[in-house]
């Protein structure tokens, strides 16, 4: 394969952009090699700036899950551009994708949308710990709530790959308020709520898809919240990810239990730069300016964005049975990479929700961070490099998590199969 202009490409960039990229992951440190510089995507395929052609299994993190120029998506963007871009002012859009996201998750009375997932988790902190007049948060290790500077603390993705457990530029003073527990451990979250009386949130991803493909348990899940009820704390369930890509309800609609808050973004943008956070009407009251809680955004609910993210709600709404159809095919996936790595006698084991898809090079089932960090990192990166070799292209870390969107088609996951077939015989 050749990666010339890529190659060129990233060199230019790394002159002006730190690592040359806006976004750590992306320049492929996990896993080494020159990322693909990307020039455009077309339904299910990628295609860089050398002509290479990629199946994406990776969808920009997440978001894409009717995968690229997806005709109904694109026309709703492109009528509201010609309409003007940005207003700061009340649009209608805003109260539509509300309706549409409040009307399908029943924990949800009211929401607010901000630009990104790190917003989102960062003003919803912020609106429990105003709510609850704690400063306190539990956070587990090996999930990530985006990059803001009380959740750097052991997270997850880029900064796991990176091996440092916070970041440089965050005060202690912050995060001595973040408490870390173990995921599916619920004596580790007992122990925060014994060293701190002063815990305003407990916040989770419940199907962690930042450490891999993790779920929590579904008794875990409801022991934390007794647990959150038991001390007057919030449970925030950020569903970032896992809203709209686990199931049309997120994770809420495989286990029914209810947080006091959910965070979002990814799907619900269509592409666009979208997060949100809402909640129960009691504490979404106390945002500003109905409540002292402050938040604002100058591009906040930005009209082109909202229009993307209705026109996908929309979709998928209308559709519910495409949830079935992404499952299905991220089990056939992941069937066959675990009969490739079988046939190899290489450790392997997977997971699927809905349309994520995780796997890892290791003998034993994951249930924490501890667990994914032992996995075998460098056959991941050999095994990583090859599938790219052969136009397969898969997030470029061990512990991200994979996506299936309505573009795959069952040709294209035979496909891969068969690639992974030849690349688990090379890195046996
Ligand atoms: C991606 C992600 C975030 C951060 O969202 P950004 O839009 O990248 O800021 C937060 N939480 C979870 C669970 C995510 O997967």
């Amino acid at each position: 394969m050749n990666l010339q202009k890529s190659q060129q490409a990233f060199e230019e960039a790394k002159r002006y952009i730190p690592g040359g990229v806006d976004s750590p992951v992306r320049a492929f440190n996990s896993v080494g090699g020159t990322p693909p510089f990307i020039e455009r995507g077309q339904g299910a395929y990628l295609f860089d700036i050398d002509g290479n052609r990629y199946i994406d299994y990776v969808q920009s993190w997440g978001p894409l899950i009717f995968g690229h120029c997806d005709k109904d998506i694109e026309e709703a963007i492109i009528d509201r551009v010609k309409k003007g871009v940005s207003f700061g002012a009340p649009t209608e859009l805003e109260t539509q994708l509300a309706k549409e996201i409040v009307s399908l998750f029943d924990s949800v009375d009211k929401i607010r949308f901000v630009n990104s997932g790190t917003e989102a988790v960062m003003s919803a902190l912020r609106l429990a710990r105003g709510y609850t007049a704690k400063d306190d948060i539990v956070k587990f290790a090996g999930c990530y709530h985006g990059h803001s500077d009380s959740l750097l603390v052991s997270a997850g993705s880029g900064a796991a790959t990176f091996g440092t457990p916070s970041s440089p530029g965050v005060p202690a003073d912050l995060t001595k308020h973040t408490l870390i527990a173990k995921y599916n451990d619920i004596e580790s979250v007992k122990r925060c709520f014994k060293d701190s009386k002063n815990i305003a949130a407990v916040i989770i991803e419940p199907i962690a898809g930042n450490m891999g493909l993790v779920p929590a348990d579904k008794e875990f899940l409801e022991e934390l919240r007794k647990l959150c009820d038991e001390n007057n704390t919030l449970l925030i369930f950020d569903e970032v990810m896992s809203g709209f890509r686990a199931s049309l309800k997120g994770a809420q609609g495989i286990v029914d239990i209810k947080p006091d808050l959910v965070t979002f973004g990814k799907v619900i943008g269509g592409g666009m730069p979208v997060g949100a956070f809402g909640g129960k009407e009691e504490i979404m009251k106390w945002l500003s300016p109905e409540g002292p809680v402050y938040q604002a955004g100058t591009l906040s609910g930005n009209p082109v964005a909202m229009a993307a993210g209705i026109a996908t709600i929309n979709k998928l709404k209308t559709n519910p049975a495409i949830y079935v159809e992404l499952s299905k095919k991220a089990k056939r996936l992941m069937e066959g990479f675990q009969a490739a790595a079988d046939a190899e006698e290489i450790p392997f084991v997977t997971e699927v929700r809905g349309s994520m898809f995780g796997f890892f090079f290791s003998d034993k089932v994951v249930k924490n961070f501890d667990d994914a960090l032992e996995n075998d990192q460098k056959r991941f990166a050999r095994f990583h490099k090859e599938m790219l070799k052969r136009g397969i292209y898969l997030a470029c870390s061990p512990f991200e998590t994979g996506f299936i969107s309505t573009a795959i088609s069952d040709d294209m996951i035979e496909e891969t199969i068969l690639a992974a077939y030849e690349v688990m015989r090379e890195i046996a």
